[in-house]
């Protein structure tokens, strides 16, 4: 899977539709202090399911809308979609079916965020488990954001492993696992609920 074009609109300092394309081999992003650089890597990180506001410099998930400038009112939304060449077939096996995928999450203001992946809804936890099963994602080790160096340096040693779990594409199978658990916590409860049932009509 190959990212070739993210899309603004609303995020941040990207008021008008924006697009970031993404050519073959390295692409640089140059520019003055403030002008949007650290936010397109954000929206990167948004539209593959980031729900830590903390991860994107806000109090919380709305401050991703555009807020306003002298000359231009606030926005009520903001959407960013990632187009992927999957030519190669590499996309995880439910969206699997096209050789272009668009992921697009919008956030509403009071109305949350929502996913979709070509035209079909879709959750955040899907979207999550797409880039996690192609070892990348919103935690990526691969999106370096400024100060994260130094933070790696000092991490302790469980926090290393999970980025080298991430790096590794397993980390889909432990938040699959984690799901059956807590599917196998409730079956457990319902079984002993069956019991007590049984035990009172006996
Ligand atoms: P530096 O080189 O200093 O790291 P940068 O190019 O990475 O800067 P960013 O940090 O991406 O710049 O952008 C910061 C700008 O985005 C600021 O001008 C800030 O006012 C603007 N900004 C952030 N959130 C919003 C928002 N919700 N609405 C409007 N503008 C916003």
């Amino acid at each position: 899977m190959r990212f070739t074009r993210l899309r603004l609109n609303g995020f941040k300092s990207f008021v008008d539709p924006t697009d970031l394309v993404i050519h073959d081999g390295l692409t640089g992003i140059v520019g003055p202090n403030g002008c949007g650089k650290s936010n397109l890597l954000e929206a990167l990180r948004w539209v593959m399911g980031e729900n830590r506001p903390t991860a994107m410099r806000g109090g919380g998930m709305e401050d991703v809308i555009f807020a306003g400038a002298a000359t231009r009112p606030a926005r009520n939304y903001a959407e960013v979609s990632l187009h992927i060449d999957n030519s190669e077939r590499l996309a995880p096996a439910a969206f699997n079916d096209a050789d272009e995928l668009d992921i697009v999450r919008r956030i509403t203001r009071d109305a949350g965020s929502a996913y979709k992946v070509g035209t079909k809804d879709v959750r955040a936890r899907d979207v999550q488990m797409l880039f996690a099963d192609a070892s990348t994602g919103s935690h990526s080790p691969a999106l370096v954001r400024q100060g994260q160096i130094s933070e790696l340096i000092n991490a302790r040693p469980q926090n290393r492993r999970r980025i080298l779990e991430e790096a590794a594409g397993i980390s889909g199978l432990y938040a699959r696992r984690h799901e059956a658990e807590l599917k196998l916590k409730g079956a457990e409860a319902n079984l002993a609920r069956v019991d007590d049932v049984i035990e009172q009509l006996a």
